[in-house]
């Protein structure tokens, strides 16, 4: 489970007639930030809800709250989770009432998971206490290293933001919380991938790592809009080339103490389980966002007039989520391939990316194309090897760990001036066969 993107809940109801969860990402601050990265898609969203102050009163609070747990009755879990902007903005004391409410609303026998995504700037002493003692999985937005995350990430006054964050996650070390790493790629880190990979897991102690490539089209409006991207966003191959390099350092040294997101959900896709990561799941639609004033949205990408479902204040959760307009919203990922990706030879593990990152042009000429398609397939032909190989010891009963040994034989063959197998052109001493 990730507090960052969103994850996977799919179908809506079983063939004998229980429901399936969803998952709300609940906005406290809507769109608001205390810092102003160059790459949020948030900060457009402003325009949405002009005059508004942007702070989720109690009363809405205790209506999604009461909502979404009736709407997870007879269910072992449910999980409550914020994002924002930054919703650690709002103070302590807004989540310690929603932990009131938790426990009035959960059924005996119960359990909730409460996550929250945050900048990492405001975490504190009282705020790492306040989140260990009620078990939060807290996201935090690491890009690597100090020059490189600091290219994008920064306050208001333009000031960089790695020295803060890196303090915040010191806190949650320090009282013990459970923590994963949203990491962005972009055009500052997409050439290294290897470097960033090891920062995140030897610096600041990752053990699930997620990875967001950043595809950013001006949006006027707050709604995206033409086939440029900004000099910030990843490229195709970028992020296939940044995707391997982790890959080739995972697949050695990592296999069943690290978690990566992307790699989890493309094992999961190749034995044809749900994926945890919607981005390439078959369908989406059990993933909807909620901003402070209980609007609620088709996903966090689609928070514009066109996907507004309704508001929790006139219709209930699961109404919107099984609404026919949502049902419609999710199997258009599947029923709007193109013609290229309807003959890919990793569909499967791909399944077209996200919807809202399909405004290219095939090379069949089909409009709608997903844009990293180059990357995409590049990732996940080079890997596809090596999920036979851990679908296998796992069909067989054994761990998928065991690849890490077989790795370990055929490198230490390897000169130390032959190229890396990662392709990255570059010598194996020079690269993933270095430190
Ligand atoms: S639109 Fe994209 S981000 Fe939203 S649920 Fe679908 S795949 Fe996930
Ligand atoms: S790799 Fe490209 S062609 Fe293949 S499924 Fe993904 S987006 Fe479609």
């Amino acid at each position: 489970m990730s507090a960052g993107e969103n994850v996977v809940s799919t179908g809506s109801v079983t063939d004998d007639g229980a429901r399936w969860p969803f998952h709300v990402l609940a906005k406290p601050t809507g769109p608001v930030c205390n810092l102003a990265c160059d790459y949020c898609f948030f900060l457009a969203k402003e325009a949405l809800y002009p005059g508004s102050r942007f702070r989720m009163s109690d009363e809405t609070l205790d209506r999604y709250l009461r909502q979404l747990f009736e709407a997870h009755r007879g269910m072992p879990e449910v999980v409550v989770a914020w994002q924002g902007g930054e919703p650690t903005l709002m103070g302590v004391d807004f989540f310690r009432r929603s932990i009131e409410l938790e426990q009035r609303y959960m059924e005996p026998g119960q359990s909730v998971l409460n996550t929250i995504q945050t900048n990492g700037t405001l975490i504190d002493d009282e705020w790492a206490s306040f989140l260990g003692e009620n078990q939060f999985l807290v996201g935090i937005s690491i890009d690597g290293p100090a020059e490189v995350h600091d290219a994008f990430r920064h306050d208001k006054a333009g000031r960089p933001t790695f020295d803060r964050v890196m303090a915040g996650l010191a806190k949650l070390r320090e009282h013990a919380v459970d923590y994963n790493v949203l990491c962005t790629v972009h055009s500052a880190n997409q050439d290294r991938g290897r470097e960033v990979y090891r920062f995140l897991r030897d610096e600041c102690g990752a053990e699930f790592i997620q990875f967001i490539p950043i595809v950013e089209r001006p949006a006027p409006g707050g709604i995206p809009t033409g086939t440029e991207v900004t000099e910030r966003s990843v490229s195709p191959e970028g992020y296939g080339r940044f995707m391997i390099e982790v890959f080739e350092e995972w697949v050695r040294r990592d296999i069943g103490t690290v978690y990566v997101q992307q790699f989890d959900s493309a094992l999961a896709n190749f034995v044809g389980e749900p994926g945890a990561v919607c981005v390439h799941a078959p369908v989406c639609g059990r993933q909807v966002a909620m901003e402070d004033n209980g609007d609620v949205y088709s996903c966090d990408h689609f928070v514009q007039p066109d996907c507004l479902l309704g508001n929790v204040a006139s219709a209930s959760l699961a109404e919107l989520v099984d609404s026919d307009e949502q049902v419609a919203f999710g199997d258009a990922k599947r029923t709007t391939l193109t013609r290229y990706c309807l003959q890919c030879g990793v569909l499967r593990l791909c399944n077209g990316g996200c919807p809202k990152d399909r405004f290219a042009t095939s090379p069949l000429g089909d409009e709608g194309h997903q844009c990293l398609c180059a990357g995409y397939f590049a990732f996940f032909n080079h890997i596809a090897g090596p999920l036979a190989d851990m679908a296998a010891l796992l069909s067989a009963g054994r761990a998928p760990a065991e690849l890490m040994a077989r790795h370990s034989a055929e490198d230490s063959t390897r000169s130390r001036n032959d190229l890396c197998p990662c392709g990255s052109g570059r010598k194996w001493k020079n690269c993933h066969g270095g430190r």
